[in-house]
């Protein structure tokens, strides 16, 4: 049985972000999770922004961690190579009432320490963002607000905490956790482990986390949201464009990517099923209807995607960011939603103290290393870095994916670095991200991962599980 200090259930973007902050201690730490790779939660499909704080209620522990999450993210994505954008955030109202809400918003902003907010009349919006519909009649500006990548973020944190010692054990669902007195043990996949605390970061799971160890002290509930990606070459608002909040959330946005994408969304469905991620067609004519709203001139005939995330709305309505009443060697870092993905650096951060003050000495290593580089992006390259990249490795020179120009170089590099499926290498370094959606570069891309691997291709999977690709072989073998 191999021991851990610290075991993080759940890989998604919290528990990524707590495995980085803990890894500057001399703690031996394992990051969990059932899937067969990091971000496999709500951590790869959501609205990628980085909320100024606005809209979360005053005095929650949401609207404090948001705040200072966004502070701290310029600095966390320039250790981690992952790119953000302060484009800023737009909430656009279309009548007198809309109006009164974003006077609501603003001071809520300036109750909660939101920096850099202010009211615009419709000209002043429109000045900023032309793409605006000219029936906006005030918006609130929000200047922190921003985009990043959410999966990037993710595999960048966890990558982090590797370099620093932290340990992933991926593909390993955990079953079951059962109390010594000195540990926990966690059944995870075949194997059990025993921690000295135990942080819970399952998303719409973690209840069912904390029941195993007799705690039933909260309840999470999935609550979908879909979306549609827009080609790159559809023309997009410079800054997310978001519709007035209603008691389901934030509302529907119009955003652009880091990736230069535009896309609409979310819906907001509550769901029974925690896997039902699945997009139904009413949905286009919703967000059709609400996203042209904003944005008139939005071709959403250019979409080449649909995809949606389940948020963990957590029944007592706030995040849930503290040791277990069942066993205090647990901590929860449970009912996550929006602003999950901002506030992460700083859920890490309070996570940090409560592992200190349940008694675990947190010594400093020499060694730690803030930095992680991403994958050096051919298509981000000058003409002369190219070559020089191609003289270096001559795999920069084979193109897979011709959509987004991706090499095997950098496929070769996603797998290195832990990609097993076809989607890890997606979210990776793009392949299979562009207008075909794979269509050319798929066969290309599980070559090269049953090449690195040794793993048979009809073995591979586009997710992990059951979802292989490949039935078998036609012909003989070879
Ligand atoms: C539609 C939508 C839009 C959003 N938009 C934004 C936004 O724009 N800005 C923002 O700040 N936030 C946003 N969020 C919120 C943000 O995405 C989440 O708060 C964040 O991703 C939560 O990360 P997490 O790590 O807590 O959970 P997840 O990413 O869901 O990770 C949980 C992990 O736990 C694992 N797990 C569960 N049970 C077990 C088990 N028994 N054993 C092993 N592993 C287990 C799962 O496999 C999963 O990988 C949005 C969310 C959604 C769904």
């Amino acid at each position: 049985m191999r021991n851990y200090d610290v075991a993080i259930i759940g890989a998604g973007v919290t528990g990524a972000a707590i495995a980085r902050q803990l890894s500057r201690y001399r703690l031996s730490i394992a990051l969990i999770d059932g899937a067969e790779d990091v971000a496999m939660g709500a951590s790869r499909a959501n609205s990628a922004i980085l909320h100024a704080g606005y809209d979360t209620p005053a005095g929650t522990l949401m609207a404090k961690l948001n705040v200072r999450g966004n502070e701290l993210m310029t600095q966390w994505c320039g250790e981690l190579d992952v790119p953000i954008r302060r484009v800023g955030t737009l909430v656009a109202a279309f009548n007198a009432e809309e109006k009164l809400e974003l006077r609501w918003l603003y001071e809520r902003g300036i109750q909660n320490g939101v920096p850099g907010l202010e009211l615009l009349t419709g000209e002043e919006a429109r000045a900023m963002e032309p793409m605006l519909s000219p029936d906006v009649v005030a918006a609130l500006h929000a200047k922190t607000g921003g985009i990043t990548c959410p999966y990037e973020l993710t595999v960048a944190c966890a990558e982090n905490a590797r370099r620093n010692g932290a340990e992933w054990l991926l593909g390993r669902h955990v079953k079951w956790i059962v109390p010594e007195p000195n540990n926990l043990v966690i059944r995870a996949g075949d194997e059990c482990i025993r921690a000295r605390r135990v942080i819970n970061c399952a998303g719409v799971y973690a209840d069912d986390v904390a029941r195993m160890i007799d705690d039933d002290s909260f309840v999470i509930r999935p609550r979908k949201g879909e979306y549609m990606l827009l080609d790159r070459t559809e023309a997009k608002p410079s800054k997310v464009i978001f519709h007035t909040p209603t008691k389901m959330g934030k509302g529907v946005l119009v955003a652009p990517t880091v990736d230069g994408n535009a896309f609409v969304g979310p819906t907001a469905v509550n769901v029974s099923d925690k896997e039902d991620t699945a997009v139904d067609a009413h949905f286009v004519e919703l967000l059709s209807m609400l996203s042209k709203k904003s944005v008139p001139t939005l071709n959403l005939r250019g979409t080449i995607r649909a995809f949606a995330g389940l948020r963990a709305q957590p029944s007592t309505g706030d995040f849930i960011i503290r040791p277990s009443e069942a066993d205090a060697r647990m901590i929860h870092a449970a009912g996550i939603c929006s602003p999950g993905l901002t506030s992460a650096p700083a859920i890490a951060e309070m996570v940090e103290e409560l592992v200190r003050s349940s008694g675990l000495e947190l010594v400093p290593k020499d060694d730690y290393d803030p930095t992680r580089r991403a994958i050096p992006a051919f298509r981000h390259m000058t003409d002369d870095e190219r070559w020089a990249a191609i003289a270096e490795n001559p795999l920069y020179a084979r193109a897979v994916c011709r959509c987004e120009t991706v090499t095997e170089a950098e496929v070769v590099e996603a797998v290195r670095r832990g990609a097993r499926t076809v989607d890890g290498v997606k979210r990776r370094v793009r392949a299979g991200m562009g207008r075909c959606q794979g269509g050319f570069c798929t066969p290309k891309v599980m070559e090269i991962l049953s090449r690195e691997t040794g793993v048979p291709m009809e073995n591979l999977t586009k997710f992990g599980g059951s979802s292989r690709m490949v039935a078998g072989k036609t012909r003989g073998e070879g």
